[in-house]
C-alpha cells in the first residue's frame, strides 16, 4: 500500500469508526466511584489496629518517622483489602527521571507444593523493593557493578488497585534510590524539599505567635493541557509515532482560527471519552475536574483540584497514564507533547502553587485582618525574593527539548521569569519599598506599620495570562512546566527556593527581635529591604511584548531561551550551596540531573532528526518526484500533440524537489557527524537542518497532488473525527 493509499484509507476508516459509549449504572456514578480503589485513611482506620492506625497518620500528617514495626501490621491489611479488591500483583511504583512512571510487578501468589498458594506480603516487601533498574537513567550515580535500584515506601501517598480484565494490581507509591541512597527519581527531592520548607516556615510562623502551626506543606493544583487525534491518523504518521510531535505539516489554509462548527459530531466523542476518564481517575482518588479547551482544535484542558504537591505530582502522572490508556479506547491517541502541530498552540501544565497547614491554613491567603496581612506579605515577599534569586533555576526546572517548541512562542509565558502581582499588591509593595505604608486615613496622612496595611481581597479582579509565575488571589500559578513533564520537578524547585527565602528571613526578624527591635518594625524592615533587593523580578505588563525582552535584561533578569543555555543553571555554585544546604541534593545528585538532562535532549533532538530524514526520503520525496512524473509526461503528451505546454506547475514543483534533496543531504549529513559536540550541536546544528527539510516539504504539501500525498494533513487530523 502507497503512502497516499495509506492516508486515505484512515480517513475512510475514521469516518467509518463508530465510538464507543459506555453507559454507567447509578451504583457507578463519580460520588459512589470516588476513592473506590484507595487504601485511604477511611480504609486504614476501620482496618488497622488503633495504635497502628496513629502511629501511620502521624507519619502521614506529622512528618513523625516511620516506626518500622508497623510496617508488617499495614502490610497484613493492605494485602487482605488487596485481595479481596481482586488484585493478584502488587507493583511498587516509581518515578524516573524520564518524566514517565515505572512499576515492578510482582505477583501474591506463589506455586507450592499444593499447586499455589498466596505468597506472604510482610512488611518488608511492602517498604522495600529491589527492581532491576539498571535501564533507568542515572547520570552517572550507580556503579557498572550495582545495578540495583531500591524503591522505598512513601507512606505519605496512599496505595491503590488499578484494575485491569486480566487481574488488579495494587500499586505502592515509592521513592527511588541508589544504594547508597541517591535520589534516581522525582519524589525523593519533593519530599526532602517539603521536609526542608517545613523546618523554615516554622521558624516564621513562631515569630507570629504559631507555637504549633502544624506540618507545613506545599500544595499544587496542575492543569494539564492535552491533543487528541484519531488513532488511525496517528499511527499513519510515523512522526507522531515516534516523536510524538508532527515533523512535517503545512499550516492549514484557513489558519488557527477555526469555527467550532468544524467540529462537528466531536464533543460526544471527547464527551464520551472524558467522562470515562473521570470515571477512571475518581476511582483511584484523583480529585478530575474536566473542560474543554477552545485555545487550538482538538485541545483539551483537565485540571484535577489542588492537593498536598507530593500526592499531586503522583497523581498526575497516574493521570497521564490513565488519560492515554482510556483515549485509546475510545479510538483516539491523547498527545502529551507540548507541541504536537506547528502554528498550532501548544500544550502546558500549569501548576497552582500555594502552601500551609490545617492548622494555620493557606499562607498565601492575603486574609482580612491587618494582622493577617502582615504575615500574608511576609511569605508574598519569600516568593519574590525566590523567584528573583532563583529565576535561572525555576526555568531549568522546565527546561526540555519538547516544551523549547513552546516557550516564548506567543501562546506561553518567555523564558525570563518574572513575578506578577496585581496592581494593589505590586501597590502596597512599593509604599513597603518607600520605608513604610503611608496611607491616607480619616484622621490625615499618617506614618503606618505593615500591621495597618489595607485589607487585601483575596479575588484580584486583574488576571495577566502573559506571566510565567502570577499571583491569583491565594496561590502562584507557575505557568512555563511543559504538559510532557512531571510537576515533581518544579514543585521541588519551588518548595527549596521558597526555603531559603523563609530561612532568610526568620534569621533576619530573630537578630532584628535580639537587638530589640518592635517586631511591626522589624517586619517593615525585612520587607522593605526584600522588595528593594528583589522588587526588579515583578513585572505587571505584557510578558509577549518585544519592550519586555529589553526592559528585563535591564532589570537584569536572565532571558535563557532554551534549554541548552537553561540547564547550566542546575549546577551552578549557587545551585550546588542551595540544594545541598536544605538536603535537597547533594552536588553529585544535582549533577547527575544536568547529565541525564542534556543527554535527553541531545537523544530527544537526534531521533527527530533520523525520523526527518526517513520520512522525508521515503514518503515525501518519493510522492513528490511522482508528481512531478506526471507532469513532466503530460509536458511530453502536450509538445508531442503539438499543443503548447505549459511548464509553470512543472518548475513549481521542481524548485522544493531539489531544495528537499539538497536539505536531506545535509541534514543525513549533520545526524552522522560523530557524537560529542555537546547539546548546543543539536540546537545549532540539527535543528536548523530539520527545519530546512520541512520548509521545502511544506512547501511541496501545498503543491503536489492530494490522491498522492503520503501523510494526513493538519487539518484532517484536527478535524475530522
Ligand atoms: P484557571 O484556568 O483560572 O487558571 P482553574 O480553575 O482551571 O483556573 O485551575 C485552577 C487550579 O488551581 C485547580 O487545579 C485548583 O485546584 C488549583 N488551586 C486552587 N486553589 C489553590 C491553592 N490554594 N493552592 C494550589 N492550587 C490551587
Ligand atoms: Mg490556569
Amino acid at each position: 500500500m502507497s503512502g497516499s493509499a495509506a492516508r486515505l484509507k484512515a480517513i475512510d476508516a475514521v469516518i467509518a469508526f463508530e465510538a464507543p459509549h459506555p453507559t454507567f449504572t447509578p451504583a457507578e456514578a463519580p460520588g459512589e466511584v470516588y476513592g473506590k480503589n484507595v487504601f485511604s485513611k477511611a480504609v486504614m482506620q476501620k482496618r488497622l489496629p488503633k495504635a497502628v492506625f496513629r502511629s501511620v497518620m502521624a507519619t502521614i500528617e506529622k512528618q513523625v518517622p516511620l516506626d518500622p514495626a508497623v510496617a508488617d501490621a499495614v502490610a497484613a491489611v493492605m494485602k487482605d483489602w488487596a485481595l479481596e479488591m481482586g488484585a493478584t500483583h502488587y507493583a511498587h511504583v516509581f518515578y524516573p527521571l524520564t518524566h514517565s512512571s515505572a512499576e515492578k510487578h510482582d505477583s501474591f501468589f506463589e506455586p507450592d507444593e499444593d499447586g499455589g498458594s498466596i505468597a506472604e506480603f510482610a512488611g518488608k516487601t511492602l517498604v522495600q523493593g529491589e527492581p532491576d533498574a539498571s535501564s533507568f537513567p542515572n547520570g552517572g550515580l550507580r556503579s557498572t557493578f550495582e545495578a540495583r535500584g531500591y524503591t522505598g515506601w512513601d507512606v505519605t501517598s496512599p496505595a491503590y488497585v488499578l484494575e485491569n480484565p486480566n487481574g488488579n494490581t495494587l500499586c505502592i507509591p515509592t521513592v527511588f534510590v541508589s544504594m547508597t541512597g541517591e535520589a534516581l527519581d522525582h519524589k525523593t527531592p519533593l519530599l526532602r524539599s517539603q521536609q526542608a520548607m517545613a523546618a523554615q516556615a516554622a521558624r516564621v510562623l513562631k515569630l507570629f505567635g504559631h507555637d504549633d502551626p502544624g506540618t507545613i506543606v506545599s500544595y499544587a493544583g496542575p492543569e494539564q493541557e492535552y491533543f487528541l487525534v484519531d488513532r488511525h491518523f496517528f499511527l499513519s504518521r510515523p512522526d507522531l509515532l515516534n516523536a510524538g510531535r508532527t515533523l512535517f505539516g503545512a499550516k492549514p489554509p484557513k489558519g488557527q482560527e477555526f469555527d467550532d462548527h468544524y467540529f462537528g459530531a466531536i464533543p460526544d466523542r471527547v464527551l464520551a471519552f472524558m467522562l470515562h476518564a473521570e470515571r477512571e481517575l475518581f476511582k483511584v482518588g484523583i480529585p478530575a475536574k474536566t473542560r474543554h479547551n477552545e485555545v487550538a482544535p482538538g485541545q483539551f484542558e483537565i485540571a484535577p483540584m489542588f492537593e498536598r504537591s507530593n500526592l499531586a505530582a503522583d497523581h498526575q502522572q497516574l493521570l497521564m497514564v490513565t488519560m492515554k490508556r482510556v483515549a485509546r479506547e475510545h479510538g483516539m491517541e491523547l498527545l502529551f507533547h507540548e507541541k504536537p502541530f506547528a502554528g498550532v498552540n501548544g500544550s502546558g501544565k500549569h501548576v497552582n502553587f500555594s502552601f500551609g497547614s490545617s492548622t494555620v491554613g493557606n499562607l498565601l491567603l492575603p486574609g482580612d485582618t491587618p494582622h493577617d496581612n502582615a504575615q500574608f506579605l511576609v511569605f508574598c515577599a519569600a516568593i519574590i525574593r525566590a523567584v528573583h534569586k532563583y529565576g535561572g533555576l525555576l526555568r531549568a526546572s522546565v527546561a526540555s527539548a519538547t516544551n523549547d517548541h513552546r516557550l516564548g512562542a506567543n501562546e506561553a509565558p518567555p523564558a525570563i521569569i518574572s513575578v506578577f502581582l496585581g496592581d494593589q499588591l505590586t501597590d502596597v509593595f512599593d509604599q513597603i519599598a518607600k520605608g513604610g505604608a503611608t496611607s491616607s486615613k480619616e484622621k490625615g496622612t499618617m506614618q503606618i506599620g505593615v500591621d495597618t496595611l489595607p485589607v487585601l481581597p483575596t479575588d484580584p479582579g486583574d488576571r495577566n495570562r502573559t506571566s510565567p509565575f502570577a499571583f491569583t488571589g491565594n496561590r502562584f500559578e507557575f505557568r512555563a512546566p511543559g504538559s510532557m513533564q512531571s510537576i515533581a520537578s518544579p514543585v521541588y524547585t519551588i518548595n527549596t527556593i521558597v526555603t531559603e527565602a523563609l530561612d532568610f528571613i526568620a534569621t533576619a526578624l530573630e537578630t532584628r527581635l535580639a537587638a530589640g527591635e518592635d517586631f511591626h518594625h522589624a517586619v517593615q524592615k525585612v520587607l522593605e529591604q526584600i522588595i528593594t533587593d528583589h522588587g526588579a523580578a515583578v513585572f505587571n505588563g505584557d510578558g509577549y511584548s518585544e519592550e519586555w525582552q529589553s526592559e528585563a535584561a535591564a532589570r537584569g533578569l536572565k532571558n535563557l531561551r532554551t534549554t541548552v543555555d537553561a540547564l547550566p543553571e542546575l549546577v551552578s555554585p549557587e545551585a550546588v550551596e542551595l540544594f545541598s544546604r536544605y538536603g535537597v541534593f547533594t552536588e553529585r545528585e544535582l549533577h547527575s540531573r544536568y547529565e541525564i538532562a542534556v543527554e535527553q535532549y541531545e537523544l530527544s533532538i537526534a531521533v527527530e532528526a533520523k525520523l526527518s530524514v526517513e520520512i522525508a526520503t521515503t514518503s515525501i520525496l518519493p510522492a513528490a518526484v511522482r508528481y512531478q512524473t506526471q507532469l513532466a509526461q503530460n509536458v511530453a503528451a502536450l509538445k508531442a500533440a503539438g499543443v503548447e505546454a505549459d511548464t509553470s506547475l512543472l518548475e513549481a514543483v521542481s524548485a522544493p524537489i531539489a531544495a528537499l534533496r539538497q536539505a536531506i543531504v545535509a541534514l543525513k549529513a549533520a545526524t552522522f557527524e560523530p557524537s560529542g559536540h555537546g547539546p548546543a550541536y543539536a540546537r545549532d546544528v540539527l535543528l536548523p537542518a530539520m527545519t530546512a527539510v520541512r520548509a521545502a516539504a511544506d512547501e511541496l504539501e501545498t503543491l503536489v497532488a492530494d490522491d498522492l500525498w503520503p501523510l494526513a494533513t493538519y487539518q484532517e487530523m484536527l478535524f475530522i473525527r
